[in-house]
């Protein structure tokens, strides 16, 4: 076949077209991170409900002051003049679903209370100057808890002194020992359902399931996929449904 400059026209503007969108994929700042959880499910608990959740850190406060503002659910500005930014983990942005979810989670465990910072080693702050830390309340990791809780995703930054992996994935919940149904807690235990048959999509973190194709299934982490063939599959591993495609 002949090459005419048309061609070599096509060729060229598909070029720019991959280019763009690979560049576009590279760029990823974390911004576009959403949950569906709604306000409601922390209006009635206190913050001792939810810190009576989980195990002690095993992070070590190295300074402490109190939280006079939550900018959103990763950031928080302290009575020292210190802006900390949440290491390993990204909530919703302003205007993002999830924001107010995730921020007022972080309002109810910090606001107005002593905080204790584990300040990462291996980089003290951002490019914008915010001081990159675990956040410690009354002996608990709130950056880990807000994976568990659905309410952020994994942002891990090499290099860093934390491995928001192990938070995600560590069994960091104090067993309910007193409650008469069984445990809600999903399983993220690998389904034996393959991803190619499944119509159903639970994503181990939020402990939510949803139709293959919503939009929440392609924002999910790899690693907290967990498929399902039927409905009754996801319900019976103590998965919830969805809100907005409601599986
Ligand atoms: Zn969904």
């Amino acid at each position: 076949m002949k090459i005419s400059p048309k061609h070599v026209t096509y060729i060229l503007i598909i070029l720019i077209i991959a280019v763009g969108a690979l560049s576009i994929a590279s760029a990823y700042t974390g911004t576009g991170f959403s949950h569906d959880i709604p306000s409601s499910k922390y209006y009635d608990m206190s913050s001792s409900d939810i810190l009576s959740k989980y195990k002690d850190t095993n992070c070590h406060v190295e300074e402490k002051a109190t939280c006079t503002k939550v900018v959103d659910g990763d950031t928080i500005y302290l009575d020292n003049g210190k802006k900390v930014r949440f290491v390993g983990v990204n909530t919703p942005e302003r205007g993002v679903e999830g924001y107010i979810t995730s921020k007022n989670f972080v309002q109810k465990l910090c606001l107005n209370k002593k905080v204790g910072l584990d300040i990462d080693d291996s980089k003290h702050s951002d490019k914008y100057g915010r001081t990159l830390a675990v956040v410690i309340v009354d002996g608990k990791n709130v950056n880990e808890m807000l994976l568990k809780e659905g309410l952020a995703e994994i942002m891990y930054m090499p290099p860093s002194e934390f491995y928001p992996y192990d938070w995600a994935n560590s069994n960091t919940h104090v067993a309910d020992t007193h409650s008469s149904s069984s445990s809600h807690t999903p399983k993220s235990t690998e389904s034996t359902t393959s991803s190619s048959s499944a119509s159903y999509v639970g994503n181990a973190n939020s402990g939510k399931f949803h139709e293959s194709y919503c939009s929440s299934v392609s924002k999910m982490s790899e690693g907290n996929k967990v498929f399902f063939s039927s409905r009754d599959d996801a319900v019976n591993q103590g998965y919830v449904p969805c809100k907005i495609c409601n599986p």
